[in-house]
């Protein structure tokens, strides 16, 4: 026995620089290089001089994500069957908060998530049209805006704001009162740049028409149009398409939706005019993202 723990022991003396060597080499390039050894979860930062537009997956509905190095602009939350869905995505981005939450219109497929972003986010302002609404998700939202603290700012046409280097400017509703709540949508003109981002909510050919007396072409123009009420036949009139005249079109709508959205008569005209367009409910589709560079709007791959 006493020779042979003599063995070991001289056996392990032998061993033990060998396995020290290694361990010190080992924490030394852990230190050194931390994204080799572990799954580097940090989401991408945006690059600086640039914008991303996320229009996010949220099946039949709206949620888009401006982010920006000055923070972040949401507009709509999607349908509240999709809150989780919205929540995964902020987070994987690492969005924390929000200087401005715009709601375009009342109607579920548009704030339904709203309580859950003014809940779990921080959120600096909110932006909503002058109208109010019966409902049981308007009410839960009106209630988290309360408690969220957040300023509330009623759309007025014509009002501008900012969030870094984007301007954005309101564009409807026009008129104080419409027979149709979506005709109440605020339309947002984002401009980043010499680009520019037209966001319509539902609006439909009513204040489309209000639009275009108001503004003019010339402000209309745009290079990406989120087309209107996610491509029905009510909204993207031929004289308003002619005034956007975008390179880019997305529409944001639930695969096999009830509705028929979008309606063939749309993508027609969409076709006609030469745009390119993008659609959350094609199948390997989802979340559709564009970046400006403040020169150009590209959509962003993978
Ligand atoms: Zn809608």
């Amino acid at each position: 026995m006493p020779r042979k723990r003599g063995r070991f022991i001289r056996k392990a003396r032998r061993l033990l620089p060998p396995v020290i060597v290694i361990a010190i080499l080992l924490v030394a390039a852990y230190m050194a290089f931390p994204h080799i050894l572990r799954k580097d979860t940090t989401p991408a930062a945006i690059v600086s001089g640039s914008i991303e537009v996320h229009f996010i997956n949220v099946g039949q509905g709206d949620s888009i994500l401006i982010r920006t190095d000055s923070g972040n602009m949401l507009v709509d939350a999607g349908p509240g069957a999709a809150e989780e869905t919205l929540s995964d995505y902020l987070e994987r981005l690492g969005v924390t908060g929000f200087e401005y939450a715009v709601f375009t219109h009342p109607h579920e497929d548009h704030i339904g998530g709203a309580d859950m972003i003014l809940t779990d986010f921080t959120v600096g302002s909110v932006i909503l049209p002058d109208c109010t609404y019966n409902s049981a998700t308007y009410n839960r939202m009106m209630e988290a805006i309360d408690e969220s603290g957040a300023e509330v700012i009623v759309a007025e046409t014509g009002a501008k704001f900012t969030l870094g280097e984007i301007k954005a400017t309101i564009l409807a509703p026009n008129s104080p009162d419409y027979k149709n709540t979506n005709d109440n949508s605020i339309v947002l003109k984002i401009e980043y740049g010499q680009t520019s981002f037209l966001l319509t909510g539902d609006a439909e050919t009513v204040s489309e028409a209000e639009i275009l007396a108001t503004y003019g072409n010339d402000m209309l123009k745009c290079d990406l149009l989120k087309v209107g009420h996610h491509g029905s036949d009510t909204s993207t009139s031929p004289e308003f398409l002619t005034a956007v005249s975008p390179k880019y079109a997305v529409i944001s709508c639930g695969r096999g939706n009830s509705y028929g959205h979008p309606h063939a008569v749309t993508l027609q005209k969409l076709m006609n005019a030469g745009v390119t367009v993008f659609r959350t409910d094609e199948p390997g589709g989802g979340s559709i993202v564009f970046v400006s560079d403040g020169v150009i709007v590209t959509p962003k791959s993978g």
